[in-house]
Parts: C-alpha cells; structure tokens; sequence
C-alpha cells in the first residue's frame, strides 16, 4: 500500500497474520465477532489499526460477504440509521479506502476512528 495510516510495523504484523491464518482465501471480517450487531451490519475491532492516527479503531461492516456493489437498499438504510445514532456520536472519522487502497476488497468495509 502506497499511502498508508498504519506504521510499517503495523503493516508488517498484519501481513505476516493474513500469511498464516487467511493464505486459503477465507475472510477475516466474516469470522470477527461482532462489539454490536445489528440486523444486516455490525461493528468489529480492528486487530491492525491505523495506529499513526488511532486511539481507537473499528469498522462496520455489512454480515453478509459482499462488496460494495451488492449491498441492498434495505442494508444501506440500515448502515444511515446505524451512522447517525451509533457512529456519528462516537467516532471522529469514518474512512473508506479506494479501490486501489483496500486490503480486503471482497467484504466492504468503513473504518471508524477515534482520532489520538
Ligand atoms: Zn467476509
């Protein structure tokens, strides 16, 4: 990743972790536990956060595998309620990557920061 918000140690921690437990393909953001769950969305720790920036570091992902092109209206409306009751009041930043910038790119994901 060109730019990143994770220092290279961080970086190298998460790679060497997907190395040994996701080579086979599986999903790490299908397998977390969820802090809250919620009907089609829940908020999950990140193991790897964007430590440059970070005090703490969420994401809210949709529970359904599924990029962005697939999430249904239904599960967006749901994400608009979650933001503004749940996200808005708690988080300084909500970040999505580009394309070119995400690290899992087959199970959307925002990240959610309070900032340090
Ligand atoms: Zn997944």
């Amino acid at each position: 990743m060109a730019a990143s918000l994770r220092s290279p140690e961080m970086n190298k921690k998460m790679e060497d972790h997907r190395k040994a437990h996701f080579s086979d393909g599986s999903c790490p953001l299908c397998i977390k536990p969820a802090l809250k769950a919620f009907v089609y969305w829940k908020i999950i720790p990140n193991a790897f956060p964007y430590d440059l920036i970070a005090k703490e570091h969420r994401m809210v992902v949709p529970i359904r595998h599924v990029m962005e092109h697939e999430i249904t209206e239904e599960e967006w409306a749901e994400l608009r309620t979650i933001e503004d009751q749940e996200i808005h009041p708690a988080y300084d930043y909500i970040i999505e990557a580009t394309p070119k910038n995400r690290s899992i790119p087959a199970h959307f994901h925002r990240h959610l920061i309070v900032a340090k």
